[in-house]
């Protein structure tokens, strides 16, 4: 690149590797940082799979970005089962759609990402970062940049880990995606994979913490069958076919999401994707909510008047108000639902269950619930 970068995105994750491609197809110039590779951590290889929505599949797809079909299965329905016979069922047919979600394989995603950045002359690669305008920083929720800048991120942990796996169904799960909640605010989420006719299922099982190290360290034929059994043979016995991993879950946000660099007049930073913000994987969402924040950044970058720098405060002021309010409604949304399954009081079971009920019977409420987790504002 021979004049210097207008923005540097610090982190090549999903999101930062998004951005980078949104901004340089505006050509904006981009300095991307990819630090060297840890040595013996290059391939390790991500066993997750990502619910991503309708708004994300659009971005990505706009970016040549989406995987091929064999990687990305599209969701016809999900099924949510309660802890005492309460169910919701939502279907694409019914909300007039061809997929609810798709169930994306993230190690195709990421790949199809660096494909694009690798033939898009805007971006260069750097290994560590470099003075721009404006600094992206799109680190994940560990993000020593965000601590660097005095940012607070206000974290609620929830005494929960997920493990994720995948494992392969005795049958097929007909592109149906399949969530139980037990009473101890745990979920157990089967996803589809592999195509409508598939027997691969992406496995996020949101465990009490304490009983995570003894399901990891569990042989695999004793972790099929209480996969299976979690599962109330839905699928017929389930196998696992990859490893086991485990994230500890928390939900969290920054107080600032935009600001001026300390002691660097006229240059100024902003935060996107999870090192703005983390959800519980329960509603599939996290991504998600990244992605619209790189939409949303690149669109008041791409509308600025043409004699405003990318890092004007009033535009990033814009981008921080256009992306928090959503943030944090899907937060609260996805740690309610978290709450109302961790809690075992009185009446609260039955009322939860009979709610699921009731709710499955509302179908206005859930045509504009299924929209809004599909990124579409209806
Ligand atoms: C079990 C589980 C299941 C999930 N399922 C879903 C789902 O179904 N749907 C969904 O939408 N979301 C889901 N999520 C959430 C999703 O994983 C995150 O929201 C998403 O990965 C955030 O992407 P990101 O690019 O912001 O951060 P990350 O994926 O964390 O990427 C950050 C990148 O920055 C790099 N980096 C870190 N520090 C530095 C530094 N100092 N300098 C340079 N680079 C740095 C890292 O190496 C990494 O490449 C799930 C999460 C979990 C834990």
């Amino acid at each position: 690149m021979a004049l210097p970068p207008e923005v540097c995105i610090r982190g090549a994750g999903i999101v930062g590797r998004t951005l980078a491609l949104l901004l340089a197809r505006e050509r904006v110039r981009v300095a991307l940082v990819v630090p060297p590779a840890t040595p013996g951590k290059e391939d390790i290889r991500d066993i997750r799979a990502y619910a991503l929505n309708t708004a994300s599949r659009t971005l990505l797809e706009s970016l040549r970005a989406w995987p091929d079909a064999a990687h990305a299965t599209a969701v016809r329905e999900m099924l949510v089962h309660g802890d005492e016979g309460g169910r919701v069922q939502f279907s694409a047919a019914r909300q007039k759609v061809d997929a609810l979600a798709w169930i994306v394989d993230v190690p195709a995603l990421e790949q199809q990402l660096a494909d694009a950045v690798r033939f898009q002359p805007q971006i260069e690669v750097v290994s560590a970062p470099v003075a721009a305008p404006l600094t992206v920083v799109c680190e994940g929720k560990a993000s020593t940049t965000r601590e660097a800048l005095g940012v607070s991120y206000e974290v609620t942990r929830y005494p929960q880990h997920a493990i994720a796996a995948r494992m392969e169904a005795e049958q097929s799960h007909d592109g149906i995606a399949r969530q139980w909640f037990n009473d101890r605010g745990e979920v157990l989420a089967l996803l589809p994979l592999g195509g409508t006719h598939g027997k691969t299922v992406a496995l996020v099982w949101s465990v009490d913490q304490l009983r995570a190290p003894e399901l990891l360290a569990q042989s695999d034929e004793a972790f099929d069958t209480a996969i299976t059994e979690a599962s109330h043979h839905a699928l017929g016995a389930l196998k696992l076919t990859s490893e086991r991993g485990a994230w500890p879950l928390a939900r969290a946000i920054a107080d600032r999401w935009t600001g001026a660099m300390p002691g660097q007049p006229n240059r100024s930073w902003a935060l996107a994707g999870d090192a703005a913000h983390t959800v519980h994987p329960l509603a599939g969402q996290g991504l998600n909510l990244g992605l619209a924040d790189a939409a949303a950044l690149a669109e008041v970058i791409k509308n600025r008047d043409y004699w405003r720098s990318v890092g004007d405060p009033r535009l990033l002021r814009r981008y921080e108000r256009a992306r928090r309010a959503d943030v944090l409604q899907m937060s609260l949304a996805t740690d309610g639902l978290q709450q109302l399954f961790s809690h075992n009081l009185g009446p609260l079971p039955a009322l939860r269950n009979w709610g699921m009920r009731g709710f499955d019977r509302t179908r206005l409420v859930k045509h504009w619930i299924t929209a809004q987790a599909m990124g579409l504002k209806a």
